[in-house]
């Protein structure tokens, strides 16, 4: 799984498949239900550890479902395999604005559903009005509202027992000019914070309410701290860093210590951003 994750960390799994349309999803929904084989559903890996034991069963990866269509004046359906990059481009071409808190998050549109993906300038929440998702048990699709996948701060009720295929996305006119300034400013903005090179998740843990996690993080002294090739980044303490070889165990380890030391010190107990999946 390390080939399939931005902190290239992860165990083998059993099996790994990219289906490329919605049909294939189901078959292969269908053939693991009537197998009783288990289904992880990923989509670009940007906010996973996966440990070192791997995945049992079938890795279902959305990464490569990558349609968009304009459907309305400014409502777009879009497929979850699509990089929110893409995403971004595709809407300032049309020049319908929104998106432009995607400027430098990487991933795809499932995983930006699911973790409520954003920035300061907004998030899915705001431009999503219905989702597209499959049930793994027995493969039937389901159709939410906004209001129904209950999204909050990194999180939304879009259970791991579906794989979501899309959404429909409404946005605003805005000329492209306009989107493009906001963007750059956005980029520049996060080129300066965010350590540049190594592999990692971006942020580590949610922020606590009116605080700051990196900043918690660095008021304990643990900015810096290394195990094994996983380090606390230098630049930015709220990012781990991989820096070729590191384990999950070393990554898991490295959180545990953070945490403890933020409880012990601070009195706040960090909340993991990241999802960790697979086995030990
Ligand atoms: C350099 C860097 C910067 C980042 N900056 C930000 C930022 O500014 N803001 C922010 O919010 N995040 C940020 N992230 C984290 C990450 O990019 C987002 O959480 C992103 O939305 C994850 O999308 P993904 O497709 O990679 O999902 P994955 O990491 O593959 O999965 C994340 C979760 O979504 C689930 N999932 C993914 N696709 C599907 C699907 N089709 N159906 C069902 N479940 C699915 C997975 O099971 C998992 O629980 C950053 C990451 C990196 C590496």
């Amino acid at each position: 799984m390390r080939r399939h994750t931005t902190l290239k960390i992860g165990g083998p799994a059993d099996a790994y498949a990219e289906p490329r349309d919605s049909e294939t999803v189901v078959a292969l929904v269908r053939y693991c239900a009537a197998e009783g084989l288990p289904i992880t559903t990923i989509g670009g890996g940007s906010n996973l550890l996966v440990r070192d034991g791997g995945i049992r069963g079938f890795v279902l990866a959305t990464r490569a479902l990558r349609n968009i269509e304009r459907v309305a004046d400014a409502q777009i359906e879009v497929d979850a395999g699509l990089s929110t990059g893409k995403l971004l481009s595709s809407a300032t071409k049309w020049e319908l604005g929104g998106l432009e808190f995607l400027g430098g998050v990487p991933g795809s549109v499932g995983g930006g559903l699911v973790m409520n993906a954003g920035t300061y300038l907004g998030e899915f929440k705001d431009v999503t009005t219905a989702v597209r998702s499959l049930r793994l048990r027995d493969g039937e699709l389901i159709s939410r509202s906004n209001a129904e996948c209950s999204f909050g701060y990194r999180s939304s009720s879009l259970p791991p027992s579906e794989v979501v295929l899309g959404a429909t996305l409404t946005l605003e006119h805005r000329p492209t000019d306009q989107i493009k300034e906001v963007v750059t400013a956005l980029r520049a903005r996060r080129k300066e914070r965010e350590p540049a090179g190594a592999n990692n998740a971006g942020s580590v843990f949610k922020n606590p309410e009116g605080d700051h996690a990196g900043r918690l993080i660095e008021a304990v002294g643990f900015k810096g701290t290394r195990i094994g090739s996983a380090e606390c980044s230098p630049a930015h303490a709220n990012w781990f860093v991989n820096h070729g070889d590191a384990k999950a165990a070393d990554m898991l380890e490295l959180i545990a210590q953070a945490r403890a030391k933020v409880r012990a010190q601070m009195g706040v107990d960090l909340v993991l951003e990241w999802k960790c999946i697979g086995e030990d």
